[in-house]
């Protein structure tokens, strides 16, 4: 006998944190979100303040949008619970969200579990993956329910990654077919080079799918580039590019999460 399909009250995601919020960073920066903080990733970037080895053994869940009242769910979350949530965040407070950001960590790494759970989310908000842009299989078998994709491409100066300039070609041939931005984190140690590859990749795609430099911003809002070296970045990029955008992640400015 053939097993029982899954239904989505069995399946359950290793979740960070659930919270309404503005998003900070990239095209959709300004707009109030659902964020849904996926634990794991496939990358290890020198900047990271997310990823730990082991997912937390607890979700830090917002019960009522933006107000901060987290209460602790054990983990793994049950996506049905998310779905619940969802629905009465709709119901008490119709319109206040724009989307729902699936981020991480890297939320491709649970694709099946996506593919799976997209078709009902997306009935509640549209959705936007933000993704590190490697996964390119992954976004593949998801990527009919997507409405926006956020996706880096990875410096090797600022991410301590080398070698994903063929992953995020691949990745932003397939992810084209939807409404697209690139970021790429830039420093002080950023070289032309980099950021000529970065916007070759994305001009071969498509010479107006944004780029946006995003200048690695610390805890409280603090930038460690010069402004001169941002005007030049940026120059480097609009030879290939015809929408260059310098944003930092403007989130931690406003102290929002
Ligand atoms: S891709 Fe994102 S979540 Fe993964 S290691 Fe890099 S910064 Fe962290």
């Amino acid at each position: 006998m053939l097993p029982a399909p899954l239904t989505m009250s069995d399946v359950s995601a290793p979740m960070i944190e659930i919270f309404s919020s503005i998003q900070g960073e990239g095209m959709l920066v300004g707009l109030r979100q659902v964020f849904l903080r996926f634990h794991g990733c496939n990358l290890r970037c020198l900047y990271c303040d997310t990823v730990t080895p082991e997912a937390p053994l607890q979700c830090q869940m917002e019960g009522t949008p933006g107000r901060r009242d987290f209460i602790a769910v054990a983990n793994p979350v049950p996506l049905s619970r998310l779905t619940t949530l969802f629905a009465g965040w709709q119901r008490g407070w119709p319109g206040i969200h724009h989307s729902i950001s699936l981020t991480g960590g890297e939320p491709l790494l649970l694709h099946e579990l996506l593919r799976e759970w997209l078709p009902l989310l997306k009935t509640y908000l549209p959705i936007y993956l933000e993704t590190n842009g490697v996964l390119h299989a992954e976004l593949a078998s998801v990527i009919a329910d997507l409405q926006h994709i956020g996706m880096d491409i990875k410096l090797p100066s600022t991410s301590g990654c080398t070698d994903l300039w063929a992953h995020h070609r691949q990745f932003l041939a397939i992810a084209a077919q939807k409404k697209v931005f690139v970021k790429a984190v830039i420093n002080a140690a950023t070289e032309d080079w980099e950021i000529i590859k970065a916007a070759e990749i994305v001009a071969a795609v498509d010479k107006d799918i944004p780029l946006i430099l995003q200048p690695v911003t610390g805890r409280t809002g603090t930038i460690d580039l010069s402004p001169i070296k941002m005007l030049e970045l940026q120059e480097v990029a609009c030879r290939y590019l015809n929408e260059v955008r310098v944003i930092p992640q403007t989130h931690k400015l406003m102290g929002q999460l």
